[in-house]
């Protein structure tokens, strides 16, 4: 059982925090091995969720990666989309509809996110506590094998444990590569001498130390002092968000059971067992609390309370305020409508912008300090530094085409504009216009980038002439 089923009761928890004991050291805890209905559908739920996370790096759209994170080189694909260092807009936007689902999702869902699909909920829950309880048994086990003398046996269980904790966690940080890199390129990395990529192998020692020391030792305290998100809750919550929640109205006051006796009480029997398999030590009695991750364990104990003493389940469920104390449980209010509405306008632009972007972006202006030229065979030139970027992640030759008006174009050099995924290429153009084409001091010109007859983009920029 956790220490916090032996603190005092009442009002003790509002000034105090779970993770921490009375003399400032860290309360380690031993939450009890869940089982129960929810428990099992979230084993299923995490299956699926570790099948999509470790088979997203292989899944390929268009001949690249359907997901890619690299925060290196700042090139995004989501779902397929590319999103490279120049599209700052687009990527600012996705950021900001992210956010905002965010908040509509945890207004109306509540914390569904840490409890089921947060990877660290999934790895430290799913994973890491149960190679513990598969090795050194339950809580009770856990505790006497934490105090008992390093002899043999707990030599080789903590030897076991921390063998396969280091072993899972180096396969995360492979997977955590391989959304930044792309599994290819991680392949690659593989296959090569390790001299090659001395960085790249520091990266995937250090991050396997960081997940190792996450799920080894910091665990709860990940989601209770370190995410931001969970410090969130207090302004993303209402009264109608549904989360794990006990029914107080039909559990308080809460008593101890006697056999044979009526019952003036609640349901609560005040057994702590909803306390004793918290993973973050708290006690749900106490309303909700930033602490508290979903993940259900607490409703399924509690069920199996009820299903013994004989009461219906569901003392501890989804639910939310409103629907514990006025029966009035709401899904649609007035934020909700708020919030979907900006989502809809952000999804809006943000389609928009995709389907209306093009491959390139480029700017041409006149070269700094520069005049016009008049030549002797009655045109004027115009010099220009140009760049075109390559907002796509594969390969394009592009051509620069001046469409009016007349004139031509004459590099300076032989350039290469060959670009590579999200490259850059830059150069001098000398734009030369007959005269007779020429009627105003400035003249808007008109210009398109193409790849072979596609054309990528236009755009415009202005020529100076000699005044008539
Ligand atoms: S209070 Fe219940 S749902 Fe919340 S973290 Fe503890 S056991 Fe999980
Ligand atoms: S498990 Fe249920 S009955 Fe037992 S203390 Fe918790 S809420 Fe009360």
């Amino acid at each position: 059982m956790n220490e916090t089923a032996k603190l005092p009761p009442d009002d003790y928890f509002r000034d105090h925090f779970s993770g921490v004991s009375e003399d400032g050291k860290r309360n380690w805890f031993y939450p009890q091995k869940p089982k129960g209905k929810w428990h099992n559908r979230r084993v299923v739920f995490t299956v699926a969720v570790l099948g999509i996370l470790f088979a997203g790096p292989f899944l390929k759209f268009n001949g690249q990666p359907l997901l890619l994170f690299n925060v290196l080189e700042r090139k995004f694909i989501i779902f397929g989309i590319f999103i490279g260092p120049q599209d700052y807009w687009l990527f600012g936007l996705t950021m900001l509809s992210f956010m905002v689902f965010v908040v509509l999702f945890t207004t109306v869902f509540g914390r569904l996110w840490c409890g089921w699909a947060c990877p660290q909920t999934v790895f430290m829950e799913m994973v890491f506590r149960k190679i513990e309880y598969a090795i050194e048994g339950d809580a009770g086990k856990q505790k006497l094998l934490n105090k008992a003398p390093w002899n043999s046996e707990k030599i080789l269980k903590k030897g076991l444990k921390y063998t396969l904790f280091l072993t899972v966690s180096f396969l995360i940080a492979n997977l955590l590569l391989s959304y930044v890199l792309g599994v290819d390129e991680l392949a690659k990395i593989i296959r090569e001498p390790l001299a090659d990529h001395i960085p790249l192998f520091s990266g995937i020692v250090g991050f396997t130390a960081v997940f190792y020391f996450n799920f080894a030792w910091l665990r709860d305290q990940a989601c209770t002092v370190v995410c931001p998100y969970g410090r969130l809750q207090g302004v993303l919550l209402d009264r109608n968000s549904i989360m794990v929640a006990y029914d107080h109205i039909r559990g308080e006051p809460r008593g101890k059971l006697h056999k044979g006796q009526e019952r003036p009480e609640g349901d609560c029997i005040n057994c702590h067992q909803c306390v004793a398999v918290c993973p973050t030590g708290i006690d749900i009695r106490n309303g909700t609390q930033m602490e508290c991750v979903n993940c259900t364990a607490c409703i399924d104990a509690c069920d199996s309370i009820m299903d013994k003493v004989g009461f219906q389940q569901g003392l501890i469920c989804y639910t939310s305020e409103n629907a514990i104390v006025h029966k009035t449980p709401k899904l649609i209010t007035p934020r909700v409508i708020g919030y979907s509405v900006i989502l809809v306008l952000l999804w809006s632009v943000l389609g928009f912008m995709v389907v209306s972007r093009s491959d390139t972006q480029t700017t041409l202006f006149r070269a700094p300090g520069s005049q016009y030229i008049e030549n002797k065979d009655g045109t004027v030139s115009n010099l220009y530094t140009f760049k075109i970027f390559n907002k796509t992640n594969y390969i394009v030759k592009p051509t620069l085409h001046l469409d009016a008006p007349n004139g031509k174009l004459v590099f300076a050099g032989t350039p290469d504009l060959t670009l590579d995924g999200a490259g850059m290429s830059e150069g001098t153009v000398f734009i030369i216009i007959p005269k007779t084409e020429l009627k105003t001091r400035k003249t808007k010109l008109r210009l398109s980038v193409y790849q072979g007859t596609e054309k990528l983009e236009s755009f415009e920029t202005t020529f100076i002439a000699p005044e008539e």
